[in-house]
């Protein structure tokens, strides 16, 4: 099966906006066994447009259009589309019925004609409705071709690929995939131990890929049915833990599955509570973990303790003891997780103390890093070594080995 992917938008043209839309498809197509052949962008324009609906009409089965279906006047996907395979557009009623919504709760907010453009589908079309926006999707088959229309906003062309389009694909390609995620060992050291089973795949496969701290591994099975593709995946999956001796890495399943959401999910399940006190991190565990839905049940809030004197200050500890002990040492960062947790009241307490870097700090070397722990059993220091690595690598490389101390604290 081959695919091509079309990005629509003057924009994109003039280098306003990178076609980020494009990769992101274009990983999730060959992660279902698709080739990608073409990438084209194209301007907010009918005759290009069409131009371009011609030639991947010749090439490919899958044709993936981004962009463009918006209420604007330069928004015109949906309509250039309809008018090359000869069909009109209809509105869908619960894309309406959404759109109604949205005024109706807010009274602020002015519709215009233009806004009812968004609930159009084409004739014939399967709606592809939009959980995170109010423009509609297609995906409509013609002539053998299959042409999927997505919107512009990687917010909500994401959510409606992994969601509703996959899935088909999948099924039209009996594929059965399953994602591995390993923290705490490197990519190379991985390969390496799987070196027979990746020499010797076949079906299913094997596709390492490796991102800051972690590495993920995708195993691709093809079968007559689910029950087989599950088998499959199951055998290869436990001779990789088997032979690769893989378990005490394997974090989590699934391609959005985050450190940080793996540890939010494991607070919830044991309703616990946590917080922060970060220093060369300055709150970027806190933020990570806030970014995810559901974050408030298990955090209270934290601290961001920079200077000696607000780790002090904040986190009740004697100056002239942080002083002697250093910002970078055990004792400082366990008696930050410790006023952490006693000031909050959370269950469990992380800090995060070190030297980031470029330069060294009281005499230690960039990229060490203590990370505290107090829970109910007491606390603990850790020290990582993350040198050979830029400023805000290491200050990426704390927060994950963070999340991951805390979820193995919490598995145990
Ligand atoms: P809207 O309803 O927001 O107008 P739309 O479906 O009409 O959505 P566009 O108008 O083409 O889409 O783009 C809207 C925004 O989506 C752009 O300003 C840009 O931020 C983002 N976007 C569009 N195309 C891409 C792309 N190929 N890659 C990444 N981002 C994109
Ligand atoms: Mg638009």
């Amino acid at each position: 099966m081959k695919a091509e992917i079309i990005a629509v938008g003057t924009e994109l043209l003039m280098g306003q906006i990178a076609n980020t839309n494009a990769q992101f498809l274009s990983q999730e197509l060959a992660g279902l066994g698709i080739g990608v052949y073409y990438h084209t962008v194209v301007g907010d324009n009918v005759e290009r447009l069409t131009e371009v609906l011609r030639l991947a009409k010749e090439r490919a089965d899958w044709v993936i259009l981004s962009g463009g279906l918006g209420p604007t006047e330069d928004d015109l996907t949906k309509q250039t589309l309809a008018t090359f395979l000869g069909r009109d557009l209809v509105p869908d009623p619960e894309a309406m019925a959404k759109i109604d919504a949205f005024f109706a709760s807010n009274p602020k907010r002015i519709r215009t004609a233009n806004n009812d453009r968004q609930a159009d589908t084409i004739e014939g079309a399967r709606v592809l409705p939009n959980r995170t926006g109010l423009a509609v999707g297609s995906l409509i088959e013609n002539q053998g071709v299959t042409y999927v229309l997505l919107p512009g906003p990687p917010s909500e062309l994401k959510p409606m690929f992994l969601e509703q389009v996959a899935p088909l694909l999948k099924q039209e390609q009996a594929l059965y995939s399953r994602v591995l995620r390993f923290f705490g060992i490197g990519e190379s050291q991985l390969v390496t131990r799987l070196a027979d089973l990746i020499a010797n795949q076949t079906n299913p496969t094997l596709a390492p890929y490796a991102k800051v701290g972690e590495v993920t591994l995708r195993l691709t099975a093809q079968a007559a049915s689910p029950e087989e593709g599950e088998s499959l995946l199951d055998q290869l999956e436990t001779a990789i833990l088997q032979e690769g001796d893989l378990q005490d890495y394997l974090y989590a399943y699934g391609d959005h599955q985050s450190l940080a959401q793996t540890v939010l999910d494991l607070l919830k399940e044991k309703e616990l509570t946590l917080t922060a006190a970060e220093s060369l991190t300055a709150g970027l565990l806190q933020a990570e973990l806030a970014q995810l839905p559901g974050a408030s049940a298990v955090f209270p809030g934290g601290f961001v303790t920079y200077s000696l004197e607000q780790k002090s200050q904040m986190l009740g500890i004697p100056l002239e003891k942080l002083q002697s002990a250093g910002v970078v040492s055990a004792w400082t960062a366990e008696q930050m997780a410790a006023g952490a947790r006693a000031h909050t009241g959370a269950d469990l307490a992380l800090s995060l103390t070190g030297v980031a870097g470029p330069d060294q700090l009281e005499g230690q070397e960039v990229g060490t890093v203590w990370l505290g722990l107090a829970g109910p059993q007491g606390t603990s220091s850790h020290r990582l070594y993350l040198g050979g690595r830029d400023r805000n690598t290491i200050r990426q490389m704390a927060v994950l080995e963070a999340f991951n101390l805390i979820r193995k604290t919490l598995i145990k």
